[in-house]
């Protein structure tokens, strides 16, 4: 299946010289939804992790069902002040300023071996802060999952030795 072709390509979102691509469309199309939660899960089950980690709020969309269908649970790793008990915190640099994520402390600890899931990986900086998030609770990275990486901008790069895996690339 073309899954290239349920992804829409949106010039200059958020901002000017910014290609924006869309997942709401592939998102919308049942084949494409199942088929793109299918590959997903038949590449990550390999890993076998005890839980999936996914980040706010399109790695929800995907982490979710790939939870699912792999019978394990699902953690959200979220923006600042939305979880409600006590959370490890990592801080990572956006084009202007600093963003932060936030994990609860009790969700894992040593022992426990996660697959960090996103629906894109850029720079990867969204991805690297959710893996200090795991490392500070003295847990393990699997693996990470992405519908998409765009290669060009080199993200995997920034993250540790472990499997990285995405459906489709752009460059
Ligand atoms: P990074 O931290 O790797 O630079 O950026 C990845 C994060 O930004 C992901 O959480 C992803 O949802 C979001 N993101 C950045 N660019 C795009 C894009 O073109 N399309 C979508 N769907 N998400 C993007």
């Amino acid at each position: 299946m073309d899954l290239k072709s349920l992804i829409r390509n949106i010039p200059d979102f958020p901002k000017p010289g910014i290609l924006f691509r869309d997942i709401t469309t592939l998102l919308q199309d049942p084949q494409g939804l199942r088929y793109t939660i299918d590959c997903l899960t038949e590449k990550c089950r390999p890993l076998s992790p005890d839980y999936i980690l996914g980040m706010e709020s399109r790695g929800f969309l995907f982490g979710m069902p790939l939870a699912y269908q792999l019978e394990v649970g699902f953690i959200p790793i979220r923006k600042p002040k939305k979880l409600p008990a006590a959370v490890y915190r990592a801080e990572y640099e956006l084009e202007y300023g600093t963003d932060c994520l936030e994990m609860h402390q009790d969700a894992i600890s040593s022992g426990h071996r996660v697959l960090i899931v996103d629906d894109l990986i850029a720079t990867g900086g969204t991805a690297k802060a959710t893996a200090e998030l795991v490392q500070q609770a003295g847990a393990t990275v699997a693996g990470f999952c992405f519908v998409v990486e765009l290669t060009g901008l080199k993200g995997r790069k920034q993250l540790p030795d472990v499997p990285v895996i995405s459906l489709l690339q752009y460059d």
